[in-house]
């Protein structure tokens, strides 16, 4: 019998899903279900006001599927925010699919999620995140258009990652010693995998003293070798005298227990989600005078590159617009000493700014 009464309520109660996405103003959620290929996966888009919402597949076996919903939240938010403060005419979406990538995996469960996908008709583009790769792309592409990263388009986004960070670090040595130079400055890459590498090649060209650290041991030992880097212990690397900081490796590696060991004057990365909370460990960074440059701000490089395949535009086009994180990150720390607000609340509203501004371009006429 249709209970009228339950109905009633069920109405009065929130829904805990939607009362998440409201929190920050979550558009859209898909939650993607199919018994036959095991495929269960969530879509959010967060904000499309700039562009199609872009962000990448992530493969994990998530605890539950709350820590799923929790994750592709503020995941697909974080995206909003990088795509804006970017200048790039995207807005911010990602995808979770539950499972593990190493068992799991399939062409049907990947072509199902492109159709999925395909079903949100151009509002949310996908690429690679962690477990999921370009041959896994490549069966997405099967079944939609709207996926980017694939064999033989923009390629691997670290070269543009590297330079980005580049010359956001060197924006940062502006501001804290007066020249963009980094020669004779003591660097700590923490982490040379994909984007690592091409990072110490560049402050080893500018004549920077550089310093390594890396769990997979062959690759620090090629890196040093290669490089002439020197190498420094894992742990270690939070209590050496160094001016620059460049966690390349994992998130939340700035935190209470670093931060009462780090001897540096600026933190400049390209690892996401770097402060281990935003509000506690982005003030107290400031408060002990380290410029640091805010992770989605400074990373972007990555992003820029699909972009640069989204709209069919060339490798030299999105190393050019990489480039122009050196002006960014320098208004982000210039604007956060003039109001001494912390780098990463400056970098939130400028991105937030954008997205405002270009909303009322949007407005039909
Ligand atoms: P990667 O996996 O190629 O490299 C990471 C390296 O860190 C590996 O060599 C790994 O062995 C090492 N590592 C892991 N734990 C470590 C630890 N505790 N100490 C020292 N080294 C450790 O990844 P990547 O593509 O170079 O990306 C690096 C970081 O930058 C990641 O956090 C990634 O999310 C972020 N990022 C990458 C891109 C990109 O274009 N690749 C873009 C934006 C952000």
């Amino acid at each position: 019998m249709f209970d009228v009464k339950k109905i009633e309520d069920t109405n009065l109660m929130e829904n805990p899903v939607i009362a998440q996405m409201s929190k920050y103003n979550h558009e859209q959620l898909l939650f993607c279900n199919d018994n036959a290929t095991g495929l269960k996966a969530i879509i959010a888009v967060h904000n499309t006001v700039l562009g199609p919402a872009l962000g990448g597949t992530r493969m994990w076996a998530y605890a539950n599927e709350m820590d799923a919903l929790t994750d592709v939240l503020r995941l697909s938010r974080g995206m909003t925010y990088k795509n804006s403060i970017s200048g790039l005419n995207l807005g911010g979406g990602k995808a979770v699919i539950i499972g593990d990538a190493r068992t799991m995996k399939s062409e049907a469960l990947m072509r199902r999620f492109g159709k999925f996908v395909n079903s949100l008709a151009g509002k949310y583009i996908t690429a690679e995140d962690v477990g999921i790769g370009t041959a896994d792309m490549v069966y997405v592409n099967m079944e939609t258009n709207h996926v980017v990263g694939l064999p033989g388009k923009s390629g691997d986004p670290s070269p543009v990652t590297a330079h980005g960070v580049y010359v956001g670090m060197k924006a940062c040595a502006k501001e804290q010693f007066g020249s963009d130079s980094l020669t004779g400055k003591k660097i700590v890459v923490q982490g040379v995998g994909h984007v690592g590498e091409y990072l110490v090649k560049a402050l080893v060209a500018e004549h920077a003293e550089v310093y390594i650290s890396d769990i997979h041991e062959p690759t620090l030992q090629r890196i040093a070798h290669e490089s002439g880097a020197h190498i420094v212990g894992l742990n270690e690397i939070y209590d050496i005298d160094m001016d620059i900081y460049a966690p390349c490796a994992l998130g939340a590696t700035i935190n209470d227990d670093t931060l009462s060991r780090l001897k540096c004057s600026i933190i400049a990365g390209a690892a996401n989600n770097q402060l281990q909370q935003e509000d506690i460990h982005g003030r107290l960074v400031m408060e002990k005078g380290i410029i640091y440059a805010p992770d989605f701000a400074l990373n972007a490089g990555g992003v820029i590159n699909c972009y640069s395949e989204v709209k069919g535009l060339s490798s030299e086009w999105a190393m050019g617009k990489a480039e122009e994180i050196y002006n960014t990150i320098g208004n982000i720390v210039k604007r956060s000493k003039s109001e001494n607000i912390p780098t990463y609340q400056i970098a939130n509203k400028m991105a937030e700014e954008r997205i405002e501004s270009i909303g009322k371009v949007k407005l039909p006429l």
